[in-house]
């Protein structure tokens, strides 16, 4: 059997052995989840909705667990991770009030009656990232069983610890065996085994964009439903009216935090060239305060990155003609640490300004009015978050309909909330994950028409 070995990327001391997964292994998994969705879809809506809050109580209860889990895994601050814990507990707990609430509809027809029907598709296929193990995991299988499917669940190689633990204690709250599957793995091989196996009818993916291209041409051949959510090269703009202080002050942290292995880091900030010196300035202090350190530190800002690969990934960006403004500082020796790094650009057509970093680095460009502020904004193959900063609110409301992104804040760089929705324009994804109305995309809708005439 092959194994996976978990390096803390803080120390990069050897953490623990995973074994991962084969084909047959995987085969007799998403058999017994098709099994166990002919019993999970028919238990009351009430029982399904009580066993979902009891999961979350007990996710609540063991919050510093999969904190600690998550730092010695993915090197996440112990804040952050928390706060991600937290996230998979919420989450749960927001859609436990689906099953009594999956209505449909009464249509006016003639001659009978009209109802549609909102029905669970079978097993769904969650393919995770590393970047953040814990929430993403959770924005898939919580809308999905929820809705009544079940869940086989393939979390990154690098980062399977938190997800391991979550499955245990969905037994442990009373999730029937079978329900919510974790699977280590391979993505080339339970990931792929996912899109080709037919009793898998549908697939959350969350990564790259030319892995999530690969699922969604896989997904073709059996007409899979797909949901995505792909890169990002998401831009903060700053406009001379904004309180240029605070945006500054708030930069770092709309693009480091989480290392800046964040599909919504907003890598690109745009100011209006009126205000740039001002806000260089700001972005420098705030920047060399930003605290990139032990990330068991509670005063910690930033961790390492997550693997000697992800290190050399971003290092490559960095080349001679790269012009760096400014860099904070990051613990030098062992872990794969790289400090926050601040890029200017004279040509647009850089490679670190226009693909995906995933790493602690910013390109800092100027625009001259509105209209270039959100030209520039929207020359990106992506379109998944982004900022805007200013104080005038006809302004704030004309930029946020102008750029092709599907979440934006104004005055902040606002994190995600599980309440409202998420997802990309363009190649940042397809489908929208949390909110009111993800749940829509993890059933099928059935008419039926019923003869009163006869
Ligand atoms: P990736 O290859 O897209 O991995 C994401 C997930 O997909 C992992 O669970 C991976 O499994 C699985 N996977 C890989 N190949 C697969 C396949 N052929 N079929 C099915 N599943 C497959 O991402 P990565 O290589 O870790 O990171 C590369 C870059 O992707 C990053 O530098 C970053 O730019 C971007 N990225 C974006 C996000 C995001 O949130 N949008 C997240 C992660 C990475 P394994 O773990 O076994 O590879
Ligand atoms: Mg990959």
């Amino acid at each position: 059997m092959s194994t996976f070995t978990v390096i803390n990327p803080s120390n990069e001391e050897v953490v623990q052995e995973i074994a991962l997964a084969d084909i047959a292994q995987t085969d007799a998994i998403i058999e017994k989840a098709a099994k166990a969705f002919q019993s999970w879809r028919y238990v009351n809506p009430g029982d399904r909705a009580r066993i979902m809050r009891k999961f979350a109580t007990i996710i609540d209860a063991h919050i510093e667990e999969l904190a600690q889990l998550e730092v010695l895994n993915a090197g996440h601050t112990i804040g952050n991770a928390r706060w991600e814990a937290g996230n998979v507990r919420d989450v749960v707990n927001y859609y436990s009030a689906v099953p009594e609430r999956l209505f449909g509809r009464q249509i006016p027809v003639p001659n009978g009656i009209d109802i549609t029907f909102k029905e669970p598709l079978g097993v769904v296929g969650i393919i995770v990232p590393w970047n953040f193990p814990m929430p993403i995991a959770g924005w898939g299988f919580a809308p999905a069983i929820a809705a009544g499917n079940t869940v086989v669940l393939k979390p990154a190689e690098l980062t399977p610890m938190t997800a391991i633990r979550l499955g245990e204690l969905a037994l442990e709250a009373g999730i029937p065996d079978g329900v919510l599957n974790i699977i280590p793995g391979r993505g080339s091989v339970v990931g792929q085994r996912f899109v080709t196996h037919p009793a898998v009818r549908k697939l959350v993916f969350t990564g790259s964009t030319a892995v999530g291209k690969s699922i969604m041409a896989g997904a073709a051949d059996q007409v899979k439903r797909v949901t995505l959510e792909l890169g990002g090269k998401s831009a903060n703009i700053v406009f001379a009216d904004a309180d240029i202080e605070k945006a500054a002050a708030n930069a770092p942290g709309g693009v480091f935090d989480n290392a800046g292995q964040d599909c919504c880091a907003r890598s690109r900030i745009l100011v209006q060239a009126s205000a740039y010196d001002k806000f260089m300035g700001h972005l420098e202090t705030a920047v060399k305060n930003f605290r990139c350190e032990d990330p068991r530190l509670e005063t910690a800002e930033m961790g390492p990155l997550v693997s000697a690969t992800q290190f050399e990934r971003v290092k490559d960006f960095m080349t001679p003609d790269v012009k760096i403004a400014f860099q904070g500082t990051a613990p030098t020796g062992k872990g794969y640490w790289f400090p926050p790094t601040v890029i200017e650009h004279s040509n647009l057509n850089d490679r670190a300004y226009r693909e995906e970093i995933f790493g602690p680095v910013v390109s800092v460009v100027r625009f001259e009015d509105e209209a270039d502020a959100i030209r520039i904004a929207n020359d990106s193959e992506y379109g998944l978050s982004g900022s805007l900063w200013t104080r005038d609110v006809g302004r704030a409301i004309r930029v946020a309909r102008g750029v092709e992104s599907g979440n934006l804040s104004v005055n902040s760089n606002s994190a995600v909330r599980y309440w409202t929705p998420f997802g990309g324009y363009k190649q940042s994804g397809l489908g929208r994950e949390l909110g009111p109305d993800s749940v829509d995309s993890f059933v099928e809708t059935k008419n039926v028409f019923f003869d009163t005439q006869s």
